[in-house]
């Protein structure tokens, strides 16, 4: 049992130890045929979560080459992007596509607000965009997008929709072959990274391209960047064995093990899993007066960013429950130092958060706001039914 400490951040995500076990084997060549049949099966695999009948690319990097590699390759400069921001990783496609030369406005939510559908339709009724990006879910605020509602707004203006699924995929549907209103409304792209929802240590940037991004690379001349190019990846994941840049071996068996994990969990459990999993926190840990910044109905299921009561010291109370074995993040920007951020995503399980709910009680209750902590546990085990 490698792990001491439980990880409840927003990524890395705890790390079960089949994964460290898949890890920690002798490093084949990548050009073994045994080693391209781990490969080749950690790419079936992908596939198979995103249902996408285009293809798929997981390449060494972390969720923010996934990115890069999404934007550049459908967008040359000059064309214009279109941003929705919930939060501080929204933002970041701003000087991402700006520093390739692509014209980019943002539609930006108040943090912990979704984004007004309206405004999104407004906007695209009035200039037409090359590509829309959308956060699943921000990592910084704990707001989910709303897809039933944005998906379709964002398809009938005929731009491509870049989903940035970092703090979702393999927690939320991304199905990309699911129609939202009319046959041709999908999501054209799906980025994610290995250390979150998919609970493998960080290390490898994950891009799906449907048809559409597909078309559109081919559709694209020079793509700035050699690294990022899909079309220099393409034949190798349609053959692993061939060799364009040295994968990331033992990261691959991992990732194998990984989604092989998600995939056996069976994909609408693990969702619904998650759903019952974020209810089940915001419940028991309001109870401490801690209070999720999203309302309800825009809460994410991966993780969720609090408010702390009157009189907590955010610093304080995170390395107090640290060293009791609890790892949980700051707030970022405008929000630090006022809520913490607590992952509850990937191969978690419900002791681990009874367990850690307890010790957040009991760290409260030393600091001098006390706090009944059984009444918590008992309020997540009540709401946690799974
Ligand atoms: C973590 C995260 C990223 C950045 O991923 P890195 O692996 O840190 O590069 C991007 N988008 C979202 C939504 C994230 O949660």
């Amino acid at each position: 049992m490698p792990n001491k400490e439980m990880l409840l951040i927003p990524g890395p995500t705890p790390v079960v130890d089949e994964i460290y076990e898949a890890l920690a084997a002798e490093t084949w060549a990548h050009t073994d045929p045994r080693f391209v049949s781990v490969f080749a099966n950690s790419l079936k695999l992908t596939k198979q979560l995103f249902n996408t009948d285009g293809e798929v690319f997981v390449i060494a990097g972390s969720g923010t080459l996934a990115m890069e590699m999404a934007v550049v390759n459908v967008l040359a400069p000059g064309e214009k992007l279109l941003v929705i921001s919930q939060g501080y990783f929204g933002d970041r496609f701003v000087p991402l596509a700006q520093t390739h030369g692509i014209q980019v406005e943002t539609l930006q939510a108040e943090w912990g607000q979704q984004v007004d559908p309206g405004a999104v339709a407004d906007k695209l009724a009035r200039e037409s965009f090359k590509a829309v990006t959308l956060t699943h879910v921000d990592t910084s605020t704990g707001v989910v997008a709303d897809l039933a509602a944005l998906v379709p707004i964002i398809k009938r203006s005929g731009a491509l929709l870049i989903l940035d699924g970092v703090c979702a995929a393999a927690a939320l549907d991304e199905d990309m072959q699911k129609e939202y209103g009319a046959p041709d409304y999908k999501i054209d792209l799906v980025l994610t990274g290995s250390q979150k929802a998919i609970g493998v240590p960080p290390g490898l940037a994950i891009v799906a391209f449907g048809p559409r991004a597909l078309a559109a690379r081919e559709a694209r001349g020079l793509v700035g960047g050699y690294y990022v190019d899909i079309k220099n990846w393409l034949p190798i994941m349609e053959n692993p064995g061939r060799y364009y840049a040295t994968p990331p071996v033992n990261m691959i068996y991992a990732f194998n093990r990984g989604m092989e994990i998600v995939m056996k969990e069976d994909l609408p459990r693990r969702y619904r899993r998650h759903e019952a999993l974020g209810k089940a926190v915001r419940a028991a840990l309001s109870t401490y007066g801690m209070k999720p910044l999203a309302s309800e109905q825009a809460a994410a299921p991966t993780l969720t960013c609090f408010l702390y009561p009157e009189g907590v010291d955010d610093l304080a109370f995170r390395r107090a429950l640290a060293a009791k074995g609890v790892v949980i993040a700051g707030a970022l920007a405008s929000l630090a130092g006022k809520a913490f951020r607590i992952g509850h995503m990937g191969n978690v399980t419900g002791e681990m958060f009874s367990q850690a709910i307890r010790l957040m009680g009991e760290t409260l209750t030393e600091m001098g706001h006390a706090v009944n902590s059984e009444a918590a546990v008992a309020k997540f085990r009540e709401v946690y039914q799974f």
